[in-house]
């Protein structure tokens, strides 16, 4: 009989498991509930993979995107391993030959998702088939509390309904206890075995500062940094800007974001890990899959929403095992733009009553039906037909796609971007030749302003408004502009696809999540307050900090974070009156910050810095209005 490790050589080729994998994978083949919980990257989907080759008949995988089934279902594929996933927009006719084939075709494993599990078909065919394994892969979604909670999730437990006796296997990477406890209830686990990694990293030097100009900072780190580097932000226009300073002063950078497409994806991220790019700047959409050894830097220039994005991020350094730095450089309006920017947004239930009220509207679906229909769906039109505000309706409308009762295509929110290669002077050298190009390229200019300076995200159909030319035309005359090497274009003009996924019935569609719309709501606004609490603690090991948040207790402050180096490392008392006497002699020509100090200094900022406080202690020197110190 093969036993794990041989199915670990044979289709992964490789020739140990990793920490607590083969617990794992022994738990479920015992037939027993388990949780694995391991850090991203620690290697969980074969801990349901090997036991469902090992056994005779299929796994079924509950899956929260279609990203990660289709990842998963290709490197399946790729082994010689049959595997398929249910996705959304297909034809009952397709959904049945499917489900006839993961049923009668020896099929090893079927991805779907939670939504996709309420359909009675895909019940009834999932009934009859002879299911070894469940595996319930980012499992925290079931949970309210989490940080992903998906109302749909809920279903899950339909399967154990529908067969007994199969072990279920919940897979997850963040679980604060009040999430493990439960997601364990929500999916009626019965005495599970639970396998938790701890989620200390030694090799990472969690730091936090308070810096008006970022861009110096990230380049002291980067300017000698061989290794990989990401710098995470939280905006799509932030990721354009940020690299475009660094690529001006001389990082190597690309920059990446959900608005691209998945072939500029796959181009940038394949420049990065080939070490072409050493810094990528991202979004958050800068995650799943990201799996590189030699990060040295994650560097946080903007709050992130919550301790949890901010670990998985963070966590993305050092995967070598060789010291990396995760820095978060914030400063006072970080705090108020984090609140703005994920609290203040956030879609209450009449804000989606209102929305969903328009939507079902706006494609005429008759009360009680459209479930599972889909729509081609124009964002800028129906914001325009209702004179929605563009902002509100974006969130109302992702915040529907979350709790399951709308689906998007991942063109929504997609905006064409024209990205200038050329001086305005040769552009309008250029104009003088054409026409239309002139007509088009004019007006462009006119409502971008500073479009030279950077790709610049623009509205097609306002451009044929103010133009009065036909967006067909638009697009064939930018088309002609890149290929003379004007600009570089990223077009999109794909309308976004909107499939419902639940039957209309107005106000009640809402109600039946409003609660769970309110407690989400509430919780996100607790995330963004752990998140102020977490760079305002300058006493607590950053470490500890972090791990307790995710429930670990008992452990020894790491020695390398920005608080440990303060406290461990004291400077003796000889070696402060000598900075205290270059300081003091630094102030007395003219008042300076810390910065300045530290330029003309040899000794480290840290210990500057603690020099700094000594002497204001003792009143030796002073802060200015300009929060410069002085004597
Ligand atoms: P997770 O779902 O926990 O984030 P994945 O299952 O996607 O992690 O695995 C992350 C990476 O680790 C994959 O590239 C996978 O091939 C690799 N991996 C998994 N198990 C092992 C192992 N025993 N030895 C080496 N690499 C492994
Ligand atoms: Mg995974």
């Amino acid at each position: 009989m093969n036993r794990p490790l041989q199915i670990l050589e044979k289709y992964w080729g490789f020739s140990s498991f990793k920490s607590r994998q083969e617990a794992i994978i022994d738990s479920v083949l015992n037939g027993q509930d388990t949780v694995a919980l391991l850090p991203t990257g620690g290697g969980k989907s074969i801990c349901f993979q090997i036991p469902a080759l090992l056994n005779e008949g299929i796994c079924i995988v509950i899956s929260p995107l279609v990203a990660l089934m289709t990842d998963q279902v290709n490197s399946l594929k790729k082994k010689g391993i049959k595997a398929l996933a249910l996705k959304g927009g297909i034809s009952f006719d397709e959904l049945r030959i499917l489900l006839d084939n993961a049923t009668y075709g020896n099929y090893k494993f079927l991805y779907l998702s939670p939504e996709r599990l309420q359909q009675e078909m895909v019940q009834n065919y999932i009934k009859q088939m002879n299911v070894n394994t469940i595996a319930v892969d980012e499992a925290h979604c079931i949970s309210q509390w989490g940080s992903d909670f998906r109302p749909a999730y809920r279903n899950i437990t339909i399967l154990r309904e529908l067969h007994p006796l199969v072990p279920i296997i919940a897979l997850t990477a963040t679980a604060t206890p009040k999430v493990l406890e439960n997601t364990i209830d929500e999916l009626k686990l019965e005495l599970p075995n639970i396998f938790k990694d701890s989620f200390v990293r030694k090799n990472i030097s969690y730091q936090v500062i308070v810096e008006d100009d970022k861009l110096y900072r990230i380049e002291r780190l980067l300017k000698n940094n061989t290794g990989s580097a990401i710098v995470y932000v939280r905006s799509r226009n932030t990721a354009v800007e940020i690299n475009n300073q660094l690529n001006s002063i001389g990082i190597s950078s690309a920059f990446y974001h959900g608005g691209l497409s998945a072939d500029e994806k796959d181009r940038k991220l394949d420049a990065w890990k080939n070490n072409n790019v050493s810094t990528m700047v991202a979004t958050n959409a800068f995650g799943m899959g990201i799996d590189h050894p030699n990060v040295r830097f994650v560097i946080h220039v903007q709050l992130p929403e919550s301790l949890e994005s901010y670990f998985q991020e963070a966590g993305r350094a050092g995967r070598d095992g060789a010291p990396a730095t995760a820095l978060l450089i914030h400063n006072a309006y970080d705090k108020i733009l984090v609140r703005k920017q994920f609290v203040d947004s956030l879609a209450t239930p009449a804000d989606l009553k209102k929305i969903y009220q328009t939507l079902v509207n706006y494609f005429r679906i008759a009360y009680g039906e459209g479930a599972f229909s889909e729509h081609s769906f124009n964002f800028t039109d129906f914001c325009q037909t209702y004179r929605l505000n563009t902002f509100v309706a974006y969130n109302a409308l992702n915040t529907l796609d979350r709790l399951g009762i709308i689906q998007l295509s991942k063109e929504f929110g997609r905006k064409t971007i024209i990205n200038f290669t050329v001086s305005s002077e040769a552009l309008l050298s250029y104009f003088e030749r054409d026409i239309l190009a002139s007509v088009i390229g004019k007006t462009i200019l006119r409502i971008y302003g500073g479009i030279f300076d950077s790709p610049t995200k623009v509205n097609l159909d306002l451009v044929a408004k103010k133009s009065g030319q036909k967006i067909s035309v638009i697009i064939s005359v930018l088309k002609k502009m890149e290929r003379d090497e004007l600009l570089e274009l990223s077009l999109y003009i794909t309308d976004a696809c909107l499939t419902f996924l639940v039957p209309r019935e107005d106000d009640k569609t809402i109600n039946v999540v409003a609660k769970e719309v309110e407690l989400l709501n509430t919780k996100k606004a607790d995330q963004v307050e752990k998140v102020l609490k977490y760079v305002a603690d300058n006493n607590q090991c950053r470490s500890l900090q972090l791990v307790r948040y995710f429930g670990e207790s008992n452990l020894e402050p790491c020695g390398i974070c920005s608080v440990c180096n303060m406290n461990t490392k004291k400077i003796d008392m000889t070696e402060a009156r000598l900075i205290a006497k270059d300081i003091l002699l630094l102030l007395k020509q003219d008042s300076q910050s810390s910065r300045q100090i530290s330029e003309s200094l040899r000794f480290t900022e840290a210990k500057i810095i603690q020099v700094l406080k000594l002497l204001l202690d003792a009143e030796k020197i002073h802060i200015d209005q300009k929060n410069k110190y002085c004597i």
